[in-house]
């Protein structure tokens, strides 16, 4: 049998007893001959009270001293949690991430890994013991303590997998699994058994806060099975894996929400070819993420453009368009905040035509209102006003067929 991963994030191993639960999760598999890589957040809350403990001495931490700080948490984890394992009388060892010979670049608070040095790990397993690996956390090629970013441990997870070629990785959290929607909102929601890499990459990048879209994307790069699962229950949890098997002909798996949106219009621009390029090149060069984008031609001269961003960017954005008001040449810049994202989701819709249609009919069904419409090949997307967006979410999971106990149709509607 081979190598399996396991994943537990910080409401897993929140107690004493809550580790012992945990340590009791890894018998299991151990005892089924895996061998076992474990990786452990920080517990409970405990990287929330490390950034506040900071925010009391400095609004301005130096970003290499957060990222010291920030890695105590996980250190506290696997040392307990090993200690746990060897209560039950299984051998275990604990490793920070620079033991655990994970190599990242030297970007503080957002490094990505380069590569693990797995030899360490491997001697272990070859040993017999089992492996605890503290999760979110690395080290530069000049010895410098980095972190992955917030909510890194899933990807040191993934990439641990993947380097390590497991069987599979299991991500163990507070939830049972990927749902088509937020419960919260919809408590018809209902757990995926399986779901692919793409769509699961599109409902982590769009809010589903699940999974750490960056593991979602290593995952898909290596191709490792995911897992999904409750660390409290026993309940199969959803999995997350290269081509899904049931489920094939759903046309929408998924509705998604952000809440983060605004949206700036440009108008009056002149209609030229080096319009676009300019006004996004000078976004791009803010570093601003900008989304949706709607162009529409009034006649040979003039062109308007509106686009969305995250509404922590808006005035970012709106600043970098009025400083270059000349070089752009245009007339009215106009913005609006308070606006939310609502997406549907999933890969049935490439050839599935009139997935739009249902989209729009069931917003206007409801009275909402479409702002922005943006499409890719598994998704769509609408920009509304943000105090209707849940009830966008709950019409769209209705009109989609996602509410427990009701078939989805497979047919499109005509015309469309
Ligand atoms: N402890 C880190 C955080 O809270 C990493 C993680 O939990 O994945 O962001
Ligand atoms: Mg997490």
């Amino acid at each position: 049998m081979g190598i399996v991963v396991q994943k537990f994030g910080g409401t897993s191993v929140g107690s004493i007893e809550r580790i012992r639960n945990v340590a009791r999760r890894i018998r299991e598999v151990h005892s089924q001959g895996h061998e076992v890589v474990v990786t452990v957040s920080a517990m409970g809350k405990q990287t929330d009270e490390l950034v506040a403990l900071a925010g009391q001495i400095t609004d301005d931490p130096s970003p290499r001293e957060m990222d010291m700080l920030l890695t105590t948490g996980e250190q506290i984890s696997i040392a307990l949690l090993t200690m746990a394992l060897h209560e039950l009388g299984l051998p275990a060892r604990s490793f920070t991430g620079w033991q655990a010979g994970m190599v990242t670049d030297a970007v503080h608070g957002k490094a990505r890994i380069k590569r693990i040095d797995t030899e360490k790990i491997r001697q272990c397993l070859d040993r017999g013991e089992i492996v605890v690996v503290a999760g979110f956390q690395g080290i530069s090629e000049d010895g410098e303590i980095t972190t992955l970013g917030r909510g890194g441990s899933d990807t040191t997870a993934v990439a641990l997998a993947a380097a390590l070629s497991a069987d599979y990785c299991e991500i163990n959290t507070d939830v049972t699994g990927v749902f088509t929607t937020d419960p919260r909102i919809v408590p018809q929601a209902r757990k995926l058994d399986e779901i692919s890499f793409d769509e699961m990459l599109e409902l982590a990048n769009l809010g589903a806060a699940v999974l750490h879209p960056r593991s979602v994307e290593c995952a898909m790069k290596h191709n490792v099975p995911l897992v999904v699962r409750s660390s409290f229950t026993e309940e199969p949890g959803t999995w997350v894996k290269e081509s899904v098997t049931m489920e094939d002909t759903l046309q929408v798996r998924g509705i998604a929400y952000d809440l983060n949106v605004a949206r700036i219009k440009v108008l009056g621009l002149p209609n030229r070819v080096e319009t676009l390029s300019r006004l996004f090149g000078l976004l791009a060069d803010a570093h601003i993420n900008v989304d949706m984008i709607v162009q529409s031609e009034h006649d040979a001269e003039v062109v308007d453009v509106a686009f969305s961003v995250g509404e922590d960017e808006w005035k970012q954005a709106r600043n970098v368009i009025e400083q270059n008001r000349e070089t752009l040449g245009y007339v009215k810049l106009i913005s609006e905040t308070g606006l939310a994202k609502v997406s549907a989701v999933g890969a049935g819709m490439v050839t599935n035509p009139g997935v739009a249609a249902r989209m729009f009919t069931a917003l206007t069904d409801a009275g909402i209102r479409i702002k922005m419409v943006s499409t890719s090949e598994i998704k769509i997307s609408c920009a509304i006003a943000r105090e209707r967006a849940k009830d966008a979410v709950r019409a769209l999971h209705t009109a989609f067929g996602l509410d427990v106990n009701i078939q989805q149709e497979v047919t499109s509607p005509a015309g469309v």
